[in-house]
């Protein structure tokens, strides 16, 4: 089925729907996501998963299988993008690495979904706001990034390798400064859903050199990325998660139900861009 027809067909459920159901139907069909390349029983550990973590879903349109054979692509893990499917700011996220891969550990597949459920809720982008609870605290979030990249930049202390290799790239003009805020910021909060001690490891190192070579005014991240999380989870659907002790249990659980190995145990996996 062509996407116009779907599309059509969609908005035509949505509208009978609103006038036979009332209440929400009509939302819970307009903002259905599509699965697409998974075999049924991974189609529903994926589905479980991104309920598991959480996050704000709204600006997801398609969630999409596509296997790490694609020429170019062997190394990414995952992606983001928005697509004018439907002139509104969904997009489709895509996983990369084989799901059944007994040697690629669940958690790996917790920080790709986390990291691109980051990208689909970037406070780089205003019309994000909704999600931060306003325009001042995704905003926040936005400068606390840029902060965290100035001081990367000076510190040259990286978050994980994946954010080395970006600075690489930056160097050599191959991205620009907003596609490195908008990686960092997804690659915080990974690290702050997936392995948060390390994220702090990360923040005092940093702060230290900056400090010990005077290389400026230095910068905590932590409680910043940490409240920033909050507020997509309390905007964004998950109303109990009222502040950092809340925060702090959820994601604990999250954690523990994917098995959580230390990134430190696994192969280095960090070339994904998007
Ligand atoms: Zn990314």
């Amino acid at each position: 089925m062509t996407f116009e027809i779907r599309e059509f067909i969609l908005l035509h459920i949505t509208m009978s729907g609103a006038e036979n159901t009332g209440g929400n139907r009509e939302l819970d069909v307009f903002f259905k996501v599509e699965y697409s390349g998974f075999t049924p029983r991974q189609e529903s550990w994926v589905k479980n998963s991104i309920r598991k973590i959480g996050l704000p879903t709204q600006n997801l349109r398609r969630v999409v299988y596509l296997g790490n054979d694609i020429d170019g692509r062997e190394d990414w893990l995952g992606h983001w993008q928005r697509r004018n499917f439907d002139e509104t700011h969904r997009g489709e996220l895509a996983l990369y690495k084989n799901l059944e891969d007994p040697n690629l550990p669940e958690i790996a597949h917790l920080e790709t979904m986390v990291h691109e459920l980051a990208h689909a809720n970037s406070p780089l982008r205003p019309e994000n706001s909704y999600n931060y609870g306003g325009e001042k605290n995704r905003q926040r979030f936005e400068h606390l990034s840029r902060e965290v990249a100035r001081q990367t930049k000076a510190t040259k202390v990286f978050l994980n390798p994946y954010h080395a290799h970006l600075y690489q790239k930056l160097q050599s003009g191959e991205i620009d400064d907003d596609v490195f805020v908008e990686e960092i910021q997804a690659i915080l909060v990974e690290l702050r859903v997936t392995n948060p001690n390390h994220l702090r490891q990360v923040e005092a190192a940093q702060i230290r050199k900056m400090i010990m070579r005077g290389l400026g005014s230095s910068v905590s991240f932590f409680d910043g990325v940490s409240d920033a999380l909050v507020n997509l989870y309390k905007h964004g659907g998950n109303p109990d998660i009222k502040g950092r002790v809340e925060l702090e249990q959820h994601i604990l659980k999250v954690r523990n139900g994917f098995g959580a190995i230390p990134a430190s145990q696994r192969e280095p996996s960090f070339l994904q861009v998007a």
